[in-house]
Parts: C-alpha cells; structure tokens; sequence
C-alpha cells in the first residue's frame, strides 16, 4: 500500500517501530473497526484508532451528547452538546486525521442488524453499558466469526479482554453464562465512574485492538484484565472455554440472535 509524504510523516513513529513498520501500518490503514458506543471508553477508543491510522472506523450509538457525558467522553465537547454522538465522534476523529474514514452509525444495536453490522467489519469494540447490549454484540461476533475487544468500567475499576473462539479461547458467555438479573449490578448512570478509569480502560482497549490487527505480543484471549485504580493494581486472572457454553461450545444451543429483545432504556455507552 501506497503512504503520501503527509502520511509517512504522520506515522512516523510507528514506522520506526520494528514490530510495526510500513507493513503493519498499511495493515492498519487496510483495518475495518466497529466500535459500538461512543461514550467513555468510545471517546479515546475512536481517538486513538482514529490517531494511528485506522483506515475505516464504525461507530455506533443512538444517543446524543448531554452535559453529564463531558466528565468523561472526551472526544464531545460543550458546544456539541445535543449533536448526535456518532457526528460529534466523526468530527472529533476527522479534525485529529482527515485520512481516516468514519462510518457514522446512528441507531441502536438490535437483533435485526446486529449480524450485519459486525460481519462488515475485522474487529469489534464493545464500550457499552447495558447487559443486553453487551450479549447482542459477544452472541453476534461468535456468530459472525469476529474477534470482541470487551472492556467495562464501573466506580473505580476497569476489565479488558478479547474473544475470539473462532482462533481458540473463550467466548464472552464462556465467563458471563446469561445477563444478570436486573437491577444486581448497577450501570454508571446509577453508581457514577471516574472519568479518568474510562480513559485509561479506553485507550487500553485501543492497544488491544491495534496489537491484535497487526499480530505483535501476546493476545488478551483467555485472560481478563482487571485494574483497581483505587488500589493503582492491575491482575490478569485466566479464562478457559467452558465445553458447556451455549454460544461456543460443542453442543452449543445459540445459533442465531432470534432470542434477544431490543435493548431497552439508552444505548448507554457508559
Ligand atoms: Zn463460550
């Protein structure tokens, strides 16, 4: 793939990266990402991929920005308040490099058009806050063989992991079996979240998916990270497939998305 002048010069200090170089930049530039919400973990997500070169990046959400976002969710700014989250995405992502393109996707991830969606793209970001959302995107990236970079946040606390059973390794329900009831685990609008943890859980996130396209260090599949920034801890705990998991497993019982409802309440990207 060819580079301008503008863009050796832009991507220069990846290029003098011997595990990156002209041919893991070209591998970026040629990447589709799809990064669903685009909220505390979204914002530096979307900049970060954005920032490296990422040649096409989806975004969805079907929120728009509000004046309690802006704690956290960098990339919107005060005079967007009531703009679209997607087009305030787009355009923080444009004014940081026109080079890359932005596939604005303004609507709420449902049963319908989840399979399509993701199967649009190489890799998915789940940044989102609601347990149906979250089971809407693992369920349709094992059907669509996709890999997931899940990362969550809550209170002072982030965890990050990949999936992806299609190469080997857990899925998504391998660890969370089915959503909890409601009401057991609180969302950030409920129990609040350092808007710091989402950058840092964010950007974390943008390492994983940049390591897992052009194939340098050790995956995150099969380990969850967990960082207590109360405690400034990071801990990796293990994760295996579980051989009774309904999405992966060998007798697995989810074949499409048919048993989903459309998630209520907002898109809530955290
Ligand atoms: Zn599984």
């Amino acid at each position: 793939m060819d580079f301008s002048e503008d863009e050796i010069q832009r991507y220069s200090r990846h290029i003098l990266l011997r595990e990156v170089g002209g041919t893991g930049q070209a591998k970026l530039k040629a990447a589709r990402v799809l990064v669903i919400g685009a909220g505390g973990l979204g914002s530096p997500l979307l900049l970060y991929l954005a920032a490296a070169g990422i040649g096409t990046i989806g975004v969805v959400d079907d929120d728009r920005v509000e004046l309690s976002n802006l704690q956290r969710q960098v990339a919107h700014t005060t005079d967007r308040i009531g703009v679209p989250k997607v087009e305030s995405a787009a355009r923080a992502a444009a004014a940081l490099n026109p080079e890359v393109r932005v596939e604005a996707h303004a609507l709420r991830l449902a049963p319908g058009n989840a399979l399509d969606l993701v199967s649009r793209y190489d890799i998915v970001c789940d940044g989102t806050d609601n347990f149906a959302t979250r089971f809407l995107v693992a369920d349709a990236c094992v059907l669509a063989k996709r890999t997931l970079v899940s990362a969550a946040v809550l209170r002072f606390e982030g965890q990050l992991s990949v999936f992806k059973p299609h190469q080997g390794g857990p899925c998504y329900r391998c660890l969370y079996p089915e959503p909890p009831p409601p009401g057991v685990v609180p969302t950030c609008s409920e129990a609040g979240v350092l808007g710091a943890v989402t950058g840092v859980m964010g950007t974390l996130q943008a390492t994983e998916v940049l390591k897992e396209i052009l194939g340098i260090g050790e995956s995150l599949s099969g380990q969850l990270l967990v960082w207590d920034a109360l405690a400034a801890r990071f801990r990796t705990i293990r994760l295996r497939p579980d051989p009774s998991c309904a999405l992966c497993g060998p007798n697995a019982r989810i074949k499409d998305l048919t048993a989903h409802g459309v998630p209520a309440g907002s898109a809530c990207a955290v």
